[in-house]
């Protein structure tokens, strides 16, 4: 970071600034990438499992941008949600919704079905019914907005009923990215990120990140990540890092294309419903069609991709039943739209040339 400044930098700033080496003269603006298994001995991290350079510029310029958290880098999103479900206590209670990333539900499951732990179902978007649905549970697991369906949870009062219940709160931000929201400010014990996604943005890499402001907490997040190898590859590391610096501008874009398609989509007779929370770059529609004929808008693009992730400065978009693991919450003519930073007239003609008519 540049200097302390008495007021918190803007996304925007930190986004730019943080995770750089020290200014040094004639010292490089970016970090460089340390390919290193192992270190000379005598130091403090001594083994490329236990330590990296790279990942901590990463690590510091998300920490920064969750204000102020301690992050750990894992391989992949779904390495860094193991790692989070890992701070259960064995036979603890988790509270999920039934719908949320099916691969964070597929650990779960996975996880209850050992006996690791059990899973306790309940709808986090209605503030009442969660204060109920989080006593006796070790902790949380909420994502907010839901992938697919868009769904928003009220973090500030699902905090305030998990201290109460003495669970702790994390929240999968993958959606909304620190841009947008800033869950540890708004009470959660930790964030979970895809960095897969946004956070890097240019579909070239998988990655996960975990940020907590607690250190106990961070600790143990880092040891699962050194016992169980889930390691982000160096390189991964330092292409999501260069890829953060223009976060803000994706995410800017991305949600001002979303928020016009979504007003545009509302407005077309086949289009039996729009998912939009309001902001960020993704968008979910429900057609008046067959799935079949769902699946053949997606193969029916130009500019918009059809494939399965998100979050990349291109468009793209797929009917999310067409995985057997879906959740059957979602609806089979359901189509994800993951919306990039390409014109948006160009996005809607195609779009629209692609939809069956009506
Ligand atoms: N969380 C959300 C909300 C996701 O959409 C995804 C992947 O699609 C993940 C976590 C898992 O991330 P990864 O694919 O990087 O393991």
């Amino acid at each position: 970071m540049p200097h302390e400044s008495a007021s918190p930098l803007a996304p925007a700033t930190v986004a730019v600034s943080a995770g750089r080496p020290p200014r040094t003269p004639d010292g490089p603006l970016n970090p460089p990438l340390v390919m290193a298994s192992t270190y000379h001995a005598g130091g403090e991290v001594g083994y490329g499992r236990y330590g990296n350079p790279t990942w901590e510029m990463l690590e510091s310029a998300v920490g920064a941008l969750e204000g102020g958290g301690v992050a750990t880098s894992f391989a992949s999103g779904v390495a860094a949600v193991s790692a989070v479900l890992d701070l259960v206590p064995p036979g603890g209670v988790v509270v999920a919704p039934p719908d949320a990333y099916y691969g964070s539900l597929r650990v779960l499951a996975r996880m209850a079905d050992q006996g690791r732990l059990s899973v306790r179902q309940a709808d986090l978007t209605d503030p009442d019914a969660a204060a109920g649905a989080v006593e006796g549970a070790d902790l949380v697991w909420v994502e907010t907005p839901t992938n697919p369906m868009l769904k928003v949870v009220d973090l500030g009062r699902l905090a305030t009923s998990c201290r109460a219940a003495g669970a702790l709160l994390a929240v999968d931000s993958t959606f909304a990215t620190p841009v947008l929201q800033q869950p540890l400010q708004l009470g959660a014990d930790v964030v979970v990120h895809s960095a897969t996604k946004f956070l890097s943005g240019h579909a070239d890499l998988l990655l996960g990140v975990a940020v907590t402001a607690d250190a106990d907490l961070a600790a143990r997040l880092v040891e699962v990540r050194s016992v169980l190898g889930a390691l982000p590859g160096t390189f991964e590391a330092w292409l999501a890092l260069r890829g953060l610096r223009t976060l803000h501008l994706r995410v800017e874009r991305g949600s001002a294309n979303a928020a016009e398609l979504a007003a545009r989509l509302a407005r077309v007779p086949v289009v039996e419903r729009v998912h939009y929370p309001g902001s960020g770059a993704m968008v979910a529609i429900e057609l008046r069609a067959e799935a079949q004929a769902v699946e053949l808008v997606c193969d029916s693009t130009d500019v918009w991709v059809h494939a399965t992730s998100l979050g990349g400065v291109e468009s793209s978009l797929e009917r999310r039943r067409r995985w057997a693991g879906e959740s059957m919450a979602v609806p089979e003519t359901l189509l994800r739209l993951s919306v990039g930073v390409e014109d948006v007239d160009d996005l809607w003609a195609d779009l629209l040339q692609a939809l069956p008519r009506r």
